[in-house]
């Protein structure tokens, strides 16, 4: 499919013109392999939808300021992805089916580990994976945050607002300087990075004037092409634990239990309430405990939580300090999470052999890897699409999100497979819907399950606070307030930015005003 209003002898002279700037190798617009690994992997429908027309893959910024003018010559929309992994949200593909994925993952540079400091700041290309290498080849003694898959990129997941597990697990938090490239070509560094030689690039995240960083996450408004990130340094002591909980409704008093442990740091990383199928899932198949249709009944469940020893709730943290901090800390932890029957404590030693503790052990440590994608053996040849609303840090609205969550997932036919990811005052309750990945009926099924969560939440006071491609306009459209006065202003930003609308059509819903696609 080529982009619209663009004739095949355009498309032609346009990529044409980037095989000169970029090399053939890096224009990939025949059919092929190399084409194909731009779709959407897990994409819950035909993968038309998004099939890209070509990737270009431009090597540095001057690269991309020259793909740039032949964009704006040409109006050929791009879509910018660092490694391409966000999978579960849209993977490298783009919004819209003829659109030129724009590979950033020839940039890859570390530019520079800060040990006095605590930062690096990196290029798109840089997977988890190379930043963790990096810094133990060196010996450095700072901890990045992976995301859960370690082949995901420091600056992919950072710009889609994605989060971790340590301390530092609000990514975006710990973002400190941005170098962006603007449609029309133009180089801009936030912050104290505006000034010449500046000496606090890293340090200091907001400079003079406007902020500008948070309009470059979750958008269209540039090509983010170097950020920094603040990186933990290595305590004195760890220990990561786990607390099982036996019923499903106990997510009220662990949530409320948990508040105060975390506005008070003693739960200090970004912790995990993980629901019986996702813990289990990571073990076990679905099939080894029941093979009917439908939501594993309660039986099965039973059995589930008694053979691996695990909670309908599992929450996963850990202590960070010196050893006579860890103890202390400790002590008011396990008090406090007593109070829910039937809770069961367990450190490292409790769990050898277990590959749950142990993966998510590491993640809290920053040490990346691979092992949550297990989680898609549940039902086979899994694929996944993430439904994840906000939900406050209260019994009452956990429980309710859960209730209306869980309740639509076995209504549709599917496992509620969720876990509550505990930020600063939110919770980032995260819904993976597994489904088999060449069993049209269940994509179907899916879809439909897909847009319920999206009105029932909606209807509840609930937003998500990232989606997949498909249902970006739709989740836009949830954040309506004031006759959709923030998208309005996003508009306005898009067409003063960018407005040809070149980058990233549809990205997060923005649609530039005077795109052709508008909110189509
Ligand atoms: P990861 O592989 O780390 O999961 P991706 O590279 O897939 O992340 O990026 C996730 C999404 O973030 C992309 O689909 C794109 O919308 C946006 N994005 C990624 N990198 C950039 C960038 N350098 N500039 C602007 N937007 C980006």
């Amino acid at each position: 499919m080529l982009p619209p209003n663009l004739t095949q002898a355009d498309f032609d002279r346009a990529m044409d013109e980037l095989r000169a700037v970029l090399g053939r190798e890096w224009v990939i617009a025949e059919d092929g392999p190399r084409r194909a690994s731009y779709r959407d992997p897990f994409a819950p429908r035909d993968v038309d939808k998004s099939e890209p027309t070509a990737a270009v893959a431009p090597a540095n910024v001057s690269e991309i300021q020259q793909v740039l003018t032949i964009a704006r010559q040409y109006r050929l929309p791009l879509w910018p992805i660092s490694t391409g992994r966000n999978f579960g949200y849209g993977g490298p593909a783009p919004r819209h089916a003829g659109t030129v994925v724009l590979d950033l993952k020839r940039m890859n540079r570390i530019i520079e580990v800060n040990e006095k400091h605590a930062y690096a700041v990196v290029e798109p290309g840089v997977s988890y994976f190379d930043l963790y290498r990096y810094l133990q080849a060196r010996k450095i003694k700072l901890w990045m945050d992976p995301a859960a898959p370690g082949w995901g990129g420091v600056m992919g997941n950072l710009v889609d607002r994605g989060a971790g597990y340590t301390p530092y697990g609000e990514h975006f938090m710990a973002q400190c300087g941005m170098q962006v490239v603007l449609a029309d070509g133009t180089i801009v560094e936030t912050a104290m990075g505006a000034t010449p030689n500046a000496k606090a690039r890293h340090l200091y995240k907001y400079g003079h004037g406007a902020w500008v960083d948070g309009i470059f996450t979750q958008s269209n408004f540039g090509i983010v092409t170097q950020i920094g990130i603040w990186l933990m340094p290595e305590p004195p002591g760890y220990r990561p634990y786990l607390v099982t909980f036996p019923h499903e409704d106990d997510i009220h008093q662990i949530t409320e239990v948990l508040r105060p442990l975390k506005l008070g740091m003693l739960v200090p990383n970004a912790a995990t309430t993980v629901g019986l199928i996702w813990e289990a899932a990571v073990k076990v198949s679905r099939a080894q405990y029941y093979d009917g249709k439908g939501p594993l009944p309660d039986s099965a469940r039973k059995r589930l939580a008694s053979d691996l020893n695990i909670g309908n709730w599992n929450f996963y943290a850990a202590l960070y300090g010196p050893e006579a901090i860890m103890n202390n800390n400790w002590k008011v932890i396990e008090e406090s999470f007593r109070q829910v029957n039937g809770a069961k404590f367990y450190f490292e030693a409790d769990r050898g052999g277990d590959p749950a503790f142990a993966y998510r052990a590491q993640l809290m440590r920053g040490i990346p890897n691979m092992t949550e994608y297990s989680l898609l053996n549940w039902v086979g040849a899994g694929s996944h699409v993430d439904f994840s609303p906000i939900s406050p840090v209260t019994g009452d609205g956990a429980l309710k999100q859960f209730h209306i969550m869980r309740d639509l997932c076995h209504r549709h036919g599917f496992d509620y497979i969720g876990e509550f990811l505990v930020g600063w005052r939110d919770m980032h309750h995260i819904l993976m819907l597994v489904f088999e990945r060449n069993d049209e009926e269940r994509k179907r099924a899916v879809r439909e399950l897909f847009e319920a969560l999206v009105n029932e939440a909606a209807q509840a006071g609930y937003g998500e606070y990232r989606t997949h491609l498909d249902y970006m306009d739709a989740i836009a459209e949830t954040y309506h307030w004031n006759e959709r006065a923030l998208y309005r202003s996003f508009e306005m930003m898009k067409d003063a930015l960018d407005p040809q609308g070149i980058l990233a059509p549809g990205k997060s819903g923005i649609w530039a005003g005077r795109s052709h696609h508008k909110r189509s």
